[in-house]
């Protein structure tokens, strides 16, 4: 084996005594040193380069290290580095306008946040002072954060060992036709029948006590399954008619991701509040919000909301959100990404899909797709568990390392989420990367 570097060796050496890792055994684990990143590329303990389909945590939209985002978090550490969140504050004014600026016009505020969990149990908060009522309504297939009311509304299996003590949650089926909870044969059908099971959780519950449902855009952890038409239209009404405050998180599917600044905008629908993080800054400084519209905001017009955060609105994170939001807007990164869907990644995928038996099922838009892997298509079995892994499945991530790939893997998927502003080339190159390895090892 090729030794490490010696600082990949060093760092390697103290994070194993003295660091703990999210979501693991810490004995079992051997964490990759990344040393450096640039563009869709990263380096490891070893100095290969690695393509990186995973944008991390599928958050690094506009790739590492984009030279405007590094100048503005350079720039405000030379201004100001940290403000207290109770004084107002240049970065983070411009950061919630032009925030605002990209959703519809009956958002009219920006309530800052560390990430996406905090994001979500704030927003969550809000609908619950909002309606005065306490159950919330969420679907089984998701992923809504680590703090222990979001990974309560959390559909995967990282909720069950965090699933106590959380009053009124309620989980539901959202669409998944690959997978029909419905026994749909087409998504007009599935759509209709996830509504009308939605209708009936509604009802037996009790319209009034739910405070509000709320689901991922487009569920992305849990196998980035973009919902038929008129399904998020369809959960807007049922919000509508049972007086719900709709919550679309956007933590994962927002900021491009999606072909869309957006993820919502693909079913043109408004929901009540928008929680989003990740791709508001890239994940070059951490950042989450909650996006508010008139109804829930005149609760606290002369009513103090009843929570904060020290780091509310940080001048670091806030002005990397607006040199982000700034170069995606220059830089058309929101559309590249849907030509990206389009020209490259959809047809490239279905392309690796008809030549290799062991993809089940190819789903996505923009940069954000998923191979859903099986044992066989007809029987549609995953190749590993859900929340788990397998041999098989230990075998392709490993052939996706030797031949320079970094993809985000999940259970039998493979999700392919790359920068948005990935190149033709590199994405074309990944995708070749990825034939090859599924070709190795599947022998
Ligand atoms: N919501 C969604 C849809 C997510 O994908 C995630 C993280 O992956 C979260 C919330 C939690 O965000 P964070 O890890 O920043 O707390």
């Amino acid at each position: 084996a090729v030794p490490r570097t010696p600082a990949a060796a060093r760092t390697y050496e103290l994070d194993r005594r003295h660091v703990f890792h999210s979501w693991s055994a810490q004995e079992r684990i051997s964490p990759m040193v990344i040393t450096r990143a640039e563009g869709s590329w990263v380096w490891d303990d070893y100095d290969h380069p690695l393509l990186d389909f995973s944008s991390q945590l599928v958050f690094t939209n506009l790739g590492h290290q984009h030279p405007r985002v590094v100048a503005a978090i350079q720039q405000q550490a030379a201004t100001l580095c940290t403000v207290a969140p109770q004084h107002a504050n240049a970065a983070r004014a411009e950061a919630a306008r032009l925030i605002l600026s990209h959703l519809p016009d009956t958002f009219e505020k920006i309530f800052f946040t560390n990430g996406g969990a905090d994001a979500v149990e704030h927003a969550i908060r809000m609908a619950r002072l909002h309606t005065g009522r306490i159950k919330v309504l969420s679907a089984y297939r998701s992923y809504h954060g680590g703090t222990d009311l979001a990974i309560n509304v959390t559909g995967d299996p990282r909720r069950w060992e965090n699933d106590h003590g959380a009053a009124g949650v309620v989980h539901f089926f959202g669409p998944f036709l690959y997978r029909s909870p419905f026994h749909a044969t087409d998504e007009a059908q599935e759509c209709e029948r996830a509504l009308a099971h939605l209708e009936q959780v509604i009802a037996l519950e009790g319209p009034g006590t739910i405070a509000a449902v709320v689901l991922e855009s487009i569920p992305g952890t849990a196998g980035v399954m973009v919902p038929p038409a008129g399904y998020l239209r369809g959960v807007r009404e049922l919000c509508d008619r049972n007086g719900l405050v709709m919550i679309a998180d956007e933590v994962m599917a927002g900021f491009g991701r999606a072909g869309r600044w957006f993820a919502f905008e693909l079913d043109d629908v408004r929901p009540d509040l928008v929680t989003f993080a990740k791709g508001v800054t890239s994940g070059y400084v951490p950042l989450g919000g909650v996006a508010i519209t008139g109804p829930v905001l005149r609760t606290f017009d002369d009513r103090a909301y009843p929570g904060g955060l020290t780091y509310s609105g940080h001048p670091l994170a806030c002005a990397a959100a607006v040199a982000t939001v700034r170069a995606m807007e220059d830089e058309g990164t929101v559309a590249a990404a849907d030509r990206l869907g389009r020209d490259v990644l959809g047809p490239g995928l279905r392309d690796l899909a008809a030549r290799h038996p062991v993809i089940g099922d190819v789903r996505g838009v923009g940069a954000f797709w998923a191979l859903d892997l099986v044992e066989d298509r007809a029987s549609r079995t995953p190749i590993a568990p859900t929340g788990g892994t397998s041999e098989r499945m230990g075998r392709i991530t490993a052939a996706c390392r030797v031949e320079g790939l970094l993809p985000f893997v999940s259970s039998n998927r493979i999700h392919v989420v790359p920068p948005l502003n990935i190149s033709d080339g590199d994405a074309r190159a990944g995708l070749a990367m990825l034939d090859r390895a599924l070709g190795a090892a599947e022998g």
